[in-house]
């Protein structure tokens, strides 16, 4: 393997930290996943530099660094705005709770550092002033085949810390590698340690995962060892599940191919992925058509996707919006719908997340299998149909109605309470059917009518 690599993605905001170091009698060095990045010709994130300078060191050197975790040796060093973590060398320690290190202690040595990471890839150093790459473990040769190995061990690697088999799995997605046969091996056995992990390091690897072209390779890992089991054994139910003549995948692989489809943010994947959850729970036989039907998949779905969004610790408003689209995934547009239709299913959905739903219906369609002409013609009639109805400015909250709450006490003389929404509501619905009601005087007099006419 080659001992020099072309640096010229490098910043030079790096080569300015090294010297620094240099001129202190320091050496440094870029490690972990901007050197497998840059190796791959992928996008950098992060350039993260370790160091044999130690911490009290370090922060004699960079007096203005923010001292981001001191005491595991870290620091964040700002150049022209952007952040640089500077490490000091770590060495190998023992893991008692399959999370953390035990202790910190700090070394000399760059091998004894590459020696506790995690995979051979993410253990390759370079020091960029002099170009020499430091690979005591072969990872140039792991990425050249593509291959994911674990550094040493991998029944010990991953037995001491958990989130290792986890970040095997996204690797294997995001960087579209595969796993070494014995690194493979070991994830089963180690499961237990991957228990420990908390829900969301496993949310943010998730999350993480669906940043890959696949996710849904990631996801196959994680059911093939173990690992979704531990985590999401809601979605294995639909492995080997048949579906109906429509579908050319079993339920499982279909949620894979709707997540690959789907064009759109981490979350709306998420949302893909858990669209059709619902569907072991309610598949039956239907009795004339002889086929598997799923009949109420939507409602029962939100209600099992809920508990996992918050296992997952997903923030409220993520949890919203991925049950919102499980509940309201199916729609079947025809030319025959009305335009009162419409905008009751614009109500139903809510302006803002009509692009998710276009976005996660286009993958559904796409991913009935490869036999399965995709026909997007409805969903482009429906878009259209949802631009008309805009566009006219129909009213589709309360809010867009031309009186309120408080209109409605003073025209009508009520008194605040619960029947004021219930009128509003009535009132929306008045103007769903037709537009033209959307008039101050037209919907008070409605108002005045569904008063009198109340028990
Ligand atoms: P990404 O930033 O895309 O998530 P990364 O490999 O850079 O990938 P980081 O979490 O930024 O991941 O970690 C930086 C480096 O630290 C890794 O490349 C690896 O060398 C090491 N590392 C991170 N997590 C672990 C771990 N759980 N066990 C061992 N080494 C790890
Ligand atoms: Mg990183």
């Amino acid at each position: 393997m080659t001992d020099k690599v072309e640096l010229s993605r490098v910043p030079k905001d790096v080569f300015g930290l090294c010297d620094k170091l240099r001129g202190a009698g320091k050496r440094s060095w870029i490690v972990g996943g901007c050197v497998r990045d840059m190796l791959l010709g992928r996008d950098v994130a992060d350039w993260d530099l370790c160091t044999d300078a130690k911490p009290e060191e370090l922060t004699k050197i960079f007096p203005r660094a923010i001292p981001t975790g001191i005491e595991h040796g870290t620091v964040t060093v700002v150049v022209s705005g952007k952040h640089y973590e500077v490490t000091t060398l770590r060495g190998e320690t023992t893991y008692t709770d399959g999370r953390r290190p035990d202790a910190v202690h700090f070394v000399s040595d760059i091998a004894a550092d590459l020696a506790r990471r995690d995979f051979t890839f993410n253990a390759i150093a370079i020091d960029p002033l002099d170009g020499t790459v430091i690979d005591p473990w072969e990872g140039q040769k792991d990425l050249a085949a593509r291959v994911l190995r674990a550094v040493g061990d991998p029944l010990q690697r991953f037995g001491e810390d958990g989130l290792r088999v986890l970040r095997a799995a996204r690797f294997v997605a995001t960087l579209e590698v595969e796993l070494d046969p014995a690194t493979r091996a070991a994830i089963a056995p180690t499961l237990g340690t991957y228990r420990k992990v908390s829900h969301e390091r496993i949310r943010d690897e998730w999350v993480k995962a669906m940043k890959a072209r696949r996710p849904s390779r990631a996801f196959e890992v994680m059911k093939d060892t173990g690992i979704l089991e531990v985590t999401c054994p809601e979605l294995l139910l639909g492995v080997g599940m048949e579906q109906n003549k429509y579908h050319a995948y079993d339920v499982w692989r279909h949620g894979m191919e709707c997540m690959d489809a789907c064009k759109g943010d981490p979350i709306l994947r998420i949302a893909a992925l858990l669209h059709d959850v619902g569907k072991p729970a309610t598949r039956a036989m239907g009795e004339k058509t002889q086929d598997w039907t799923f009949y109420d998949h939507d409602r029962v779905g939100a209600e099992i996707a809920e508990p996992i969004c918050q296992r997952l610790r997903f923030s409220n408003d993520e949890r919203a919006r991925i049950t919102h689209l499980v509940r309201h995934h199916l729609f079947h547009y025809t030319d025959e719908l009305t335009d009162a239709g419409v905008r009751r299913w614009v109500r139903r959905m809510g302006k803002d997340r009509l692009s998710d739903f276009y976005a996660l219906n286009e993958a559904d369609l796409r991913a009935k299998g490869p036999d399965a002409p995709t026909d997007l013609s409805a969903l482009a009639g429906l878009k259209a149909r949802v631009e008309k109805v805009l566009a006219e400015g129909a009213a589709l909250s309360t809010r867009d109605l031309k009186v309120n709450g408080r209109d409605l006490m003073q025209e009508l003389a009520l008194a605040p309470g619960k029947i004021l929404g219930e009128l509003l509501d009535a009132l929306l619905e008045v103007v769903t059917n037709d537009p033209a009601m959307n008039e101050r005087d037209k919907l008070l007099a409605k108002a005045r009518e569904m008063v009198a006419s109340r028990p």
